[in-house]
Parts: structure tokens; sequence; C-alpha cells
């Protein structure tokens, strides 16, 4: 009997302490749209349960406020909007994110675990003097989350005893939220004096008519098996049919056959597509690192010993040169 009324009591606890917990999340965006990840940290936030609140700081940002507003678990989104926060650069968006924590006292903060998010919630966390908790894949509780380490060899569980719980998610481990169907306040925020000891002066974008590499549903990847950048034409075509993105192991990356934005891996991006075509790539633990979570992996390699034949789904022992043409072929005729 006293087990079972202990038990009850844990219970409701829990529950009140799901209910106490209040999330801001950190959006992402380009002025214009929000940028796909803050859909997954928004996910993320909703698991912690209470409130999740966002934070949009751009300098004509309304148009993602009232994106963001309609995001289902969003409750309410708080809009900065300054010419200082022009390239959201972490010098500037901090003491903002500072002064809102001030104002509102969320139990968390976080953003997703894209350039903008580690460039940002390091900095936040240090003037918070707390430690933040990055690249999260898992939630088990209002202070308990799950990474990978060892270049996700192994999992880890970390408990976080700071009063702010500050971290990033890794975007490919949560679902996006729904962009329709929630009906979230707006309200302004203070925007503090400008830092000024920074000054963002522009940006080159790889410009692709391809879907983006993070986001896209098929992705094909080649490796040094490519020999030249030239031939990666062979995997453009054939990425071509897919409505692919095109990627590629650190190996083709440093041998200059393709920029370092289509890097895959652990020290490049994370992806986890619906299909993922791995094309003359050996299958070393940090490319894993970067595609294992890709529902289904298929392999092409001409060496049947190659380790990336262990994760595939279904692998093709084959020429590279005779393959690929031959499928993108194939794939005309449909
Ligand atoms: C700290 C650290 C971080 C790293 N981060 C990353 C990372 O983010 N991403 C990453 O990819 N790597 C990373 N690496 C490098 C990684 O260890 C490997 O060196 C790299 O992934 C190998 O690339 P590859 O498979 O293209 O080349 P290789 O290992 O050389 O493999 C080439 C493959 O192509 C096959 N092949 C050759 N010719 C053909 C053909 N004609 N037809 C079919 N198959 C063919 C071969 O059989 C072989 O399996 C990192 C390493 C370190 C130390």
């Amino acid at each position: 009997m006293f087990k079972i009324i202990n038990k009850q009591i844990l219970r409701q606890v829990a529950s009140l302490l799901h209910r106490s917990q209040s999330t801001l999340v950190i959006a992402e965006h380009t002025n214009e749209k929000l940028t796909p990840i803050t859909l997954n940290a928004i996910t993320a936030a909703s698991k912690l349960g209470g409130e999740v609140s966002c934070l949009v700081a751009g300098t004509d940002c309304a148009k993602v406020a009232e994106e963001l507003s309609k995001v289902q678990g969003v409750k309410k989104v708080l809009v900065a909007q300054h010419a200082a926060y022009k390239g959201s650069l972490p010098e500037e968006l901090t003491p903002l994110i500072l002064a809102t924590q001030q104002q509102f006292s969320f139990t968390h903060i976080c953003a997703g675990a894209s350039a903008f998010g580690k460039s940002l919630l390091p900095r936040v966390a240090a003037k918070l003097d707390v430690a933040p908790v990055s690249d999260i894949i898992a939630i088990k509780s209002p202070d308990t989350f799950v990474r990978t380490i060892y270049a996700g060899n192994a999992l880890c569980t970390v408990k976080c005893n700071e009063k702010v719980k500050v971290f990033t998610v890794r975007g490919t481990s949560f679902e996006a939220a729904l962009t329709t169907g929630g009906s979230a306040t707006s309200e302004q925020v203070s925007t503090p004096a400008p830092v000024g000891m920074s000054e963002w002066l522009g940006q080159n974008l790889t410009k692709s008519d391809r879907p983006e590499l993070t986001s896209a549903k098929v992705v094909v990847s080649g490796g040094r098996g490519l020999k030249s950048g030239d031939n990666f034409k062979l995997l453009y075509d054939l990425a071509d049919q897919m409505h692919a993105a095109v990627g590629a192991s650190r190996a083709a990356v440093d041998a200059g056959f393709v920029p370092n934005d289509m890097q895959v891996g652990q020290t490049g991006k994370i992806v986890a597509p619906e299909l993922y075509i791995a094309v003359g790539i050996s299958g070393a633990i940090q490319h894993l690192a970067g595609m294992k979570d890709s529902k289904t992996i298929v392999a092409i390699n001409k060496d049947p010993e190659a380790p990336i034949f262990q994760v595939a789904d279904y692998g093709l022992v084959a020429d590279l040169f005779k393959a690929v043409p031959e499928m993108t072929e194939l794939l005309k005729k449909k």
C-alpha cells in the first residue's frame, strides 16, 4: 500500500514538473523563411512538457513570426527586430537572449544543432554560467538527454543539473513540427543596445537547383572511388532523375573533387534521408556518423569487403563507372 501511494505521488510530482517547464526555441531563419531545423527543435522542446516559446530575431522578420505562429506546439512567438540582427551574429543575439531570459525565466533554451545554433548557444550558456548540452538525439526527461560520442559509436545519457538547460538539437533525430494548425500569440520584445563588436558584411551562398543536402529525401553521395571532380557528373545525372541532393565523403572533398559544403559525416553534415546511395565510399566510421540513420542505405562499391556493406540495406558489388550510368538510363526510361 505504502509503495502504491509513493508511486502515485512520484507520478504527480513528475507531471507537475513537466507542466512547470517552459522552453525558448531560438528560431533560425532568413528573414523571409524559417530554416527547417527550427521545426525539429520545436518538436524536441514539446517533448519537455510545458510551454514552448520561439524567439525570432531579425531585421525584417514579420513573415517568419507569422509562419511560426501557425506551427503546432508553439504557444508564444517573441519578435525582436533591429538592424544589429543582420546576419544573426552571436555577439548581437546573445544579449537579446539574455534579456529575454531575464524577463521570462525559461527552464530550457534550445536551437537546432546547425552552424547557427552551434555558434550561438555555447555563448549564451557561458554568459548564463551553465554547461550546454550539444547535439542531443533524444530526451529522457526534462533534465536528461541522449547524445552521441565517439563518432556515433556510443550513446551517452547526460543528466543536466544546471538551473537553465541550454542545448542544441540534432535535426534528423526529431520529426519536424507541423506547420499548420497552431495559434501562437505574438509579442514584441525590447532589444538591448547593439554591442557593435563585429559587423556582418555579406555571404556567398552556393546556388543549386537540387534539394538542400540536410533536408533532401534522397541523397546520392560520392567518395574517392569517383577519382575526379569531373566524374561527379555521373552522380549529378543520377541525382537529377531522382530529385536528389548530392553529398560526398571527406576524402572526395579533401582531394578537391567537390566543395566542402557537400561533406557528409562526423565533421560534415548529418543527413537522414529516406534513401541514401553511397557510391565509391568505403564506409569509414566518420562517414557513417553522418548518414547511418538514413531509412534505406544503398551502397555501390567494387570491393565486396568494403565496410559500407555492413550498414547497407542493399549492396551492389560493381564498378561504379558502369553501374551508375546504367541506373541513370533506366530511370530516364521510366
Ligand atoms: C577526425 C576525422 C574526421 C573525419 N570526418 C569525416 C567526415 O565527416 N566524413 C567522411 O566521409 N570522412 C571523414 N573522415 C575521413 C574518413 O576516416 C575516411 O578517410 C573517408 O570517409 C574515406 O572516404 P572514401 O570512402 O571516399 O575513400 P576510401 O576510403 O578511399 O574509399 C573509396 C572506396 O571506393 C571504392 N572504389 C574505388 N573505385 C571504385 C569503382 N570504380 N567502383 C566502385 N567502387 C570503387 C573502393 O573500393 C573504396 O571502398 C574523418 C577522419 C577523421 C580522422
